[in-house]
């Protein structure tokens, strides 16, 4: 049984965590009811009680106003008054005092915009912020403390938000409008523009044609890019032999007897000198 109301505190205060942005250290807003139900019940240390039951650390809070309400209740809220001026205070901008009913639904507001837990024994109380979205609502039954769970109204509320956040609203429609026309718009002119082009004498589909072509290298250059071999690098290239080595080489090989190319030249110079002589001498 115990597991099972455990169960539906962290069920109900996920809820809460998840669909209205409730940040642990919760904190708990006290009247003076619940804070005299704790002591009546020996509910004591009330920030431990809290914390299991919502299964998170816990700050509680008062106001000014229930404090004041404790104090004109007399001695027999004085033990209360006493715990209660030890909890933390609330911010209530009451100059007079209100009643602490209406000074708590003041704090809590439209939306309970700052993320109170209430805790309270005024069962009319509770009936009333189940009205409200996002307010849990905490009491106390003999010694132990219950969350409620999330009222029929808090689960509708957060249907419709999440139903209005998957639907566009009026100014995103208007927008997408916007554009669509935008876009019609850009594509009547790129056509008519195309028209323009074939109607006048100097740009006739040959134009269009080249155009097209433009376009389509350029998306050939970028779709198909390829690396492609250049050969070697020239600067870590070895420079070229000059011509007269390799003729040397050959020469080598062709006096295969291993004469120089000094010493094949040199008979050459011979020849042609004998052969000059030789003339002169004829001559
Ligand atoms: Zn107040």
């Amino acid at each position: 049984m115990r597991v099972k109301k455990q169960k539906r505190h962290r069920k109900a205060v996920r809820f809460y965590a998840a669909c209205f942005g409730f940040r642990e250290p919760f904190k708990v807003l006290c009247d003076g009811t619940f804070v005299h139900h704790l002591l009546l019940n020996k509910i004591t240390p009330a920030d431990t009680a809290l914390a299991n039951a919502l299964g998170a650390p816990v700050k509680i809070f008062t106001t000014r106003c229930v404090l004041g309400e404790l104090r004109s209740l007399g001695d027999s809220y004085a033990e209360s008054l006493n715990a209660a001026r030890n909890l933390l205070t609330a911010r209530c901008d009451h100059e007079k005092r209100k009643s602490a009913v209406s000074c708590i639904t003041d704090i809590i507001g439209e939306n309970n915009s700052e993320h109170f837990f209430v805790a309270t024994q005024d069962a009319e109380l509770r009936k009333k912020f189940q009205k409200v979205p996002g307010v849990p609502l905490i009491y106390g039954l003999r010694n132990a403390l219950f969350l409620e769970q999330p009222s029929a109204f808090q689960h509708q509320f957060v249907r419709s938000v999440e139903e209005d956040h998957s639907h566009m609203t009026d100014l995103e429609y208007k927008l997408l409008n916007v554009k669509k026309k935008n876009v019609a718009f850009e594509e009547a002119k790129d056509s008519s523009d195309a028209n323009e082009d074939k109607n006048d004498g100097t740009f006739t589909v040959q134009a269009i044609q080249t155009n097209f072509r433009k376009k389509r290298d350029l998306k050939d250059t970028v779709q198909f890019k390829r690396k492609r071999s250049k050969g070697p690098n020239p600067l870590s290239c070895k420079k070229k032999k000059p011509r007269e080595n390799t003729n040397n080489a050959a020469s080598v090989k062709e006096n295969g007897n291993g004469d120089t190319t000094v010493r094949s030249r040199n008979r050459k110079r011979k020849r042609s000198r004998k052969s000059k002589n030789v003339s002169k001498a004829n001559v």
